[in-house]
């Protein structure tokens, strides 16, 4: 027997289903199972959200959907930083509850900034996301829904996802790796692997699991510091997971991973950013297959600060010499306070 067709918001949402969940899901309506593999390729591959644009599926099936939701998150609000290059976007979920994901342009690359939790836990003092505290873990489905929201707002096609928005992945781990899995999947989003990021404070056991996996998505650890001591200062979680701890791990991933690992390295002013800090830098990380990514510090009102140009030009000198890449993340969208660690809901702003 089939259960009966339920009322709108009853159901779990469409999106963030898998083929398999999808296929379940024609058949508790009645339908067969390949019904579900033919919302899989509207919701996903085509990405239209309005049943009566599935022109294949049947009227009957599309008659039981028409009440039915897609969506598990509506779009509150959007802003557009003044040099249009990027927006943010604030989203409601079921519950009421506040997300934001932000969508930013540079040339072809663009690039969607992904939540994985409202609020967080992890409490870094420098993070505006850490104000807020813990509040909930997003379904792979509320996080899926940014990008399918997000690709919707966009005139282009998105080319990078990162999950670097509110909330710590590495807390979240299955949903956020059902989430990238799905942004990955072939027969949808068809994300190649290593244009998906997932970037953690530090949790190290999941570092290591992400590791065993052998997930083919990329890696980011923000490192922030060069020594326990420093890094204990801003991130309390280096109590938890020692600095060393997270090195090894660091170290045993990129060793493993055909993928680079990517040590972010956020800028803050007379905290980190002494050029004896560069070049324990250039020793710490010479033996590992990475990257670094420098991020001047966007200020969110707190006690800590941006170094002066100055200050950062000569935090990057002793990196000249460094055997990996270093990149520098100008973060744009600060007028909107969409830079990196500036994403906070305790309120609807403006
Ligand atoms: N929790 C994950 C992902 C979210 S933060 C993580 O910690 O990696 C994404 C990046 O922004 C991290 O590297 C974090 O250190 C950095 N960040 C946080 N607050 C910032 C701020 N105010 N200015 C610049 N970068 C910041």
């Amino acid at each position: 027997m089939t259960e009966p067709y339920k009322h709108k918001h009853k159901h779990k949402p469409l999106i963030g289903q898998t083929n398999l969940e999808l296929e379940s899901f024609a058949e508790s309506i009645g339908e067969k199972s390949f019904r579900g593999r033919q919302l899989f390729d509207w919701i996903y591959r085509q990405q239209v959200d309005k049943f009566n644009e599935m022109t294949d599926l049947s009227k009957s099936l599309r008659e039981k959907l028409d009440s039915d939701t897609i969506h598990p998150l509506k779009i509150v609000n959007r802003d557009l930083s003044s040099s249009k290059q990027t927006r943010k976007f604030l989203f409601e979920l079921r519950d009421g509850k506040l997300v934001e994901a932000v969508l930013m342009v540079e040339g072809a690359r663009i690039t969607v900034c992904l939540s994985t939790q409202v609020g967080c836990a992890v409490d870094c003092d420098f993070c505006a996301t850490a104000k807020m505290g813990f509040v909930k873990n997003l379904s792979s489905g509320e996080i899926v829904d940014q990008f399918l929201h997000l690709q919707k707002m966009s005139e282009e096609k998105i080319t990078n996802v990162v999950f670097m928005g509110m909330g710590e992945p590495f807390l979240n781990y299955k949903n956020t790796i059902a989430a990238a899995d799905l942004l990955h999947h072939p027969k949808g989003v068809n994300m190649a692997a290593w244009r998906i990021t997932i970037s953690t404070a530090g949790i190290v056991p999941k570092i290591k699991q992400f590791s065993m996996e052998e997930q083919p998505y990329k890696l980011a650890v923000s490192l922030n510091g060069t020594s326990q001591d420093q890094r204990l200062r801003t991130m309390p979680i280096t109590k938890t997971h020692s600095f060393s701890d997270l090195m090894r791990a660091s170290k045993d991933y990129a060793y493993h991973s055909r993928n680079r690992i990517t040590f972010e390295y956020v800028l803050m002013d007379e905290i980190n950013d002494n050029p004896k800090d560069s070049e324990k830098l250039v020793k710490l990380l010479s033996n590992v297959e990475c990257k670094l990514n420098v991020i001047p510090y966007n200020e969110i009102g707190g006690e800590y600060s941006r170094p002066s140009d100055e200050k950062i030009e000569a935090f990057l000198q002793p990196l000249k010499r460094a055997n990996f890449p270093v990149t520098v993340r100008w973060s744009k969208g600060q007028d909107i306070d969409a830079g990196c660690g500036q994403l906070a809901t305790n309120s609807i702003k403006n």
